[in-house]
């Protein structure tokens, strides 16, 4: 087994669930000290039964903290520095999708609510982690921007509108930072099975979802969803020191589907 993460701080936000919980176990599988952070307590509880399953000796910190409240991202920053000292890698996960619909009809404090969360909880964690990083002088950093992030999707103003957002924060950030030895890139995931997806499809067909999600991978060059862990793997790679020199990049992981837009 792999130890890259040995004697490693990993903060991840939206650990409770999807590709944020994914991430943490592969992390602790690997060696990492974990600070979860979730705005769902039970959630992070979950998680942390899991990761225990596959880490026995992991030290996890709990969180719960709303990514979209300032003041709760430099509590979370800080409370994982009392605890652990420092901050070898940052997970900037958390992520809402909203309420599909037309730009017309998307509503305004609907897209409020979507930018909160997505791009503005991205920009407090980079804010009050490279704080922490410069000081340092070392660190890695993944933002989750998606597909949406980079090619249009249809229905989704808030979620496209933040995630564009936040990949021009990870360019932004990485070319200012580099010179620190910070990496920071975001990952830009197509359709992964996760709960956010479910929710997405039963929006289009509640009765019918799996169905409906069968006709959306269709046009998928490999015909499937992601699976949560496969995003693991790469945001492992990505925190780990082997990635080091990807910097303000975008790595897309959707079978090929960005392509095809
Ligand atoms: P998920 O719903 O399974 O998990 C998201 C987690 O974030 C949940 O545990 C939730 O409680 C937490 N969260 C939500 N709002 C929060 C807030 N304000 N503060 C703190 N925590 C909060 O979703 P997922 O699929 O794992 O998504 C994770 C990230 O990946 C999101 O940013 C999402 O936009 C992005 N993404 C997902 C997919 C996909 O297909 N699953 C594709 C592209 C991008």
């Amino acid at each position: 087994m792999s130890n890259r993460f040995d004697g490693k701080v990993i903060v991840i936000t939206g650990a409770g669930s999807g590709l944020g919980q994914a991430s943490a176990l592969q992390v602790a599988k690997e060696g990492a000290k974990l600070s979860l952070v979730d705005l769902n307590p039970a959630s992070l509880e979950e998680t942390k039964s899991k990761v225990l399953k596959v880490a026995p000796n992991a030290e996890v910190l709990l969180i719960t903290a709303n990514v979209a409240d300032e003041k709760s991202v430099e509590n979370y920053v800080n409370e994982t520095v009392e605890k652990f000292g420092k901050i070898d890698g940052f997970f900037n996960n958390a992520g809402i999708e909203g309420k599909q619909n037309l730009t017309e009809d998307f509503g305004t404090d609907e897209f409020q609510k979507v930018v909160s969360v997505n791009l503005n909880g991205v920009f407090y964690g980079l804010k009050h982690v490279l704080k922490v990083m410069r000081e340092q002088g070392f660190g890695s950093i993944v933002n989750t921007a998606s597909v949406g992030g980079i090619r249009g999707v249809g229905n989704q103003s808030g979620y496209s509108a933040s995630k564009h957002g936040v990949v021009g924060l990870t360019r932004n950030s990485g070319i200012e930072y580099g010179q620190y030895g910070i990496s920071i890139k975001a990952i830009a995931p197509g359709a992964i099975m996760t709960p956010m997806v479910e929710g997405s499809l039963k929006q289009m067909d509640p009765d019918n979802w799996e169905e409906v999600g069968k006709q959306f991978v269709e046009p998928n060059p490999m015909k499937r969803f992601g699976k949560p862990e496969e995003v693991g793997y790469l945001v492992a790679f990505l925190l780990s020191d082997q990635a080091n020199f990807i910097n303000a990049a975008v790595i897309p992981i959707d079978g090929g589907q960005s392509y095809k837009y």
